[in-house]
């Protein structure tokens, strides 16, 4: 679905039938966290959906503010795969477990 920064996010929920406007992030729900509109904007998720369509690819999502963005809270993400049971550094990527590079990429001594 949409978010109101105009990017699909899968975490997104928004109905609007018959005039309700309840919009949610399930990604911050699942948390407990407070989620706004403003946070879609900045928010990692919607390009890592884009590059890494693995789905095994889990993330937990927290609203941090960080000192380089004075009082603007920011989503800040922990990628984790349910496969290979271990943290992803670089979700974007992946963990490497289903999706090796091919050999071309490696390195010889
Ligand atoms: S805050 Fe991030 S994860 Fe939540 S709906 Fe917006 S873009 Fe998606």
């Amino acid at each position: 679905m949409r978010t109101p920064a105009g990017t699909e996010c899968k975490y997104f929920y928004g109905d609007y039938f018959r005039g309700r406007s309840l919009e949610e992030c399930r990604l911050l729900k699942a948390t407990g966290q407070q989620w706004s509109p403003d946070l879609c904007k900045t928010c990692p998720a919607p390009g890592i959906q884009r590059a890494n369509a693995c789905e095994f690819l889990s993330m937990r999502a927290t609203v941090e503010r960080p000192l380089t963005a004075v009082f603007q809270r920011r989503v800040q993400l922990k990628a984790y795969c349910d496969k290979s049971n271990k943290p992803v550094t670089e979700p974007h990527i992946g963990c490497g477990e289903c999706h090796p590079l091919p050999p071309i990429f490696d390195v010889k001594p």
